[in-house]
């Protein structure tokens, strides 16, 4: 099949979070089970063109994109890949030359973003009717990248190599929904009644392009059965989207995200001290000294970690008022992350009271959070929400068992260890009280070697790979056919 995927985030090149890794798995798994894929996304100002050896597309010129009654001049860059997907770059310097992927600081969104996203939409389909490519499925990753089904649905498409495909929007994260205040609608060149109820795209009295995407995609799905099920039974969790995803009925699935099992093998990691495997684990103990080190931590007990966006979802605040009680059961404490500022604060503050017991790294370094996945004992994501998480998946892959909230991914990808096939722990409520029980059911079960490398070695041999998840992509897409 040829798939044309859209997307604001694509690993290495651009990654703020999950929805890169996975585009980039995605894509490549499909790529190697003998599909044609294309990826569009943004020219970011802060991607390092020769360090990607990024070259302008010879075979397709400088165009212009008219829309809301601005012209845009782009150009499309390609990423050098003899094999697998194509990977184009679109570039407009005004709109995406700056550095960022949604504003400057994880705080802010930049003021631009709908005219960025309706860019990053256009340009797509233009890449397909100017290579006279007809792709059978536009597939759209989130919000950002919604408004290229939107755009499919509503404009004239006949003649134009578009004139058959269908759309599929996967949901990587319903929080993040992309509103905008209607004043902004024109831009969009779109037909007035999407913007006004009972319109698509209107979201009390805005505009919301996570709506519009849902409606308006041919197929829509989530990152694991379980969040879809949650999103469309709990208000809450369903942002305001709850009825909306309901009314889709069978045109709206979960499908679990696989994780690159190459790009994340402790056995062949470069940015471990020691590489180490299932059958040979000795270098992990190595690997956790050196993190030890590298941190300023003592010698004690169990070192617990922490990686990812310091937000409301990832329940971290449920970590903060136990940090005096697990210092004194002897763990360790160390967190890798950058977001709300007040989050920051508190972690700096937990730091400097527990000096050589508790550190904070404030920042965003992959390798940095390679050697978290290693050389920790256990992996914290106490979330109060998890479309599919994937910080869980490489922590069971480094043998690092995680305690996790029951919800969403994690809810379909970590087995409580009192339970057959164990390889971390779950808790339900989402209150300290919970996770410091879950907590002490784990340290417990680390003060009995045997029974801790056992469970770590149950959860490296968990097999969350691409093929399963890219054969599930490929029905959804062979269900389109025809219909
Ligand atoms: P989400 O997509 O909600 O942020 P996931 O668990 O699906 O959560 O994916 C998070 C990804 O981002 C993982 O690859 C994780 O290692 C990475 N990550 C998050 N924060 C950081 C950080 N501060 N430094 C390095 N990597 C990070």
């Amino acid at each position: 099949m040829k798939i044309l995927m859209v997307t604001a985030e694509y690993a290495p090149l651009a990654k703020a979070g999950g929805l890169g890794d996975m585009v980039a798995a995605l894509a490549g798994a499909l790529s190697a089970r003998g599909h044609e894929v294309k990826v569009v996304l943004p020219l970011y100002g802060d991607i390092d063109r020769e360090r990607h050896a990024l070259a302008p597309c010879p075979g397709l010129p400088a165009f212009a994109v008219r829309r809301g009654g601005a012209v845009r001049r782009c150009r499309f860059w390609r990423a050098d890949g003899a094999t697998g997907p194509d990977v184009l770059l679109l570039e407009n310097d005004e709109l995406f030359g700056r550095p960022g992927i949604y504003g400057y600081a994880e705080v802010s969104e930049f003021a631009d973003t709908l005219p960025r996203l309706a860019l990053l939409a256009q340009g797509a389909l233009e890449a397909a009717v100017m290579l006279d490519w007809a792709p059978d499925v536009v597939h759209v990753h989130d919000a950002a990248a919604a408004l290229a089904a939107v755009d499919l649905a509503c404009w004239s498409r006949a003649g134009t190599p578009l004139a058959a495909t269908r759309t599929v929007l996967t949901i990587h994260n319903l929080a993040h929904q992309s509103h905008h205040p209607r004043w902004e609608f024109p831009g969009l060149d779109l037909p007035t009644r999407l913007a006004w109820h009972p319109g698509e795209m209107e979201f009390h009295g805005g505009l919301n392009l996570m709506k519009a995407g849902i409606l308006l995609s041919d197929r829509v799905n989530t990152v694991s059965p379980t969040y879809a099920r949650e999103v469309t039974a709990d208000e809450e969790l369903g942002c305001g989207l709850a009825g909306v995803l309901r009314d889709r009925g069978e045109a709206f699935s979960g499908i679990l995200n696989g994780m690159d099992r190459e790009a994340w093998d402790p056995a062949t990691d470069r940015c471990l001290p020691a590489n180490y495997s299932q059958r040979a684990p000795a270098g992990k103990a190595v690997c956790r000294t050196a993190l030890l080190r590298e941190l300023g931590l003592e010698e004690g007990g169990p070192l617990l970690a922490s990686v990812g966006r310091l937000a409301g979802q990832k329940g971290l605040d449920l970590l903060l008022p136990l940090v005096p009680s697990l210092v004194g059961d002897g763990w360790r404490l160390a967190v890798l992350g950058t977001g709300e500022p007040a989050l920051e604060q508190a972690l700096h503050a937990a730091a400097a009271a527990h000096p050589g017991r508790v550190a904070f790294a404030a920042r965003f370094d992959e390798a940095l959070s390679r050697r978290f996945y290693a050389g920790a004992d256990a992996f914290a994501m106490p979330s109060r929400f998890e479309p599919c998480g994937l910080a869980q998946l490489y922590a069971l892959r480094y043998g690092t068992p995680p305690v996790v909230r029951r919800t969403g991914g994690l809810a379909d990808t970590v087995t409580d260890a009192a339970e057959p096939g164990g390889d971390g722990f779950v808790f339900d409520e989402a209150t300290p009280e919970a996770f410091g029980a879950a907590l002490g059911r784990a340290i417990e079960a680390w003060r009995e070697p045997g029974r801790w490398s056992s469970l770590a070695r149950r959860g490296m041999a968990a097999d969350y790979g691409w093929d399963v998840p890219a054969a599930a992509y490929e029905e959804l897409y062979r269900s389109l056919e025809g219909s």
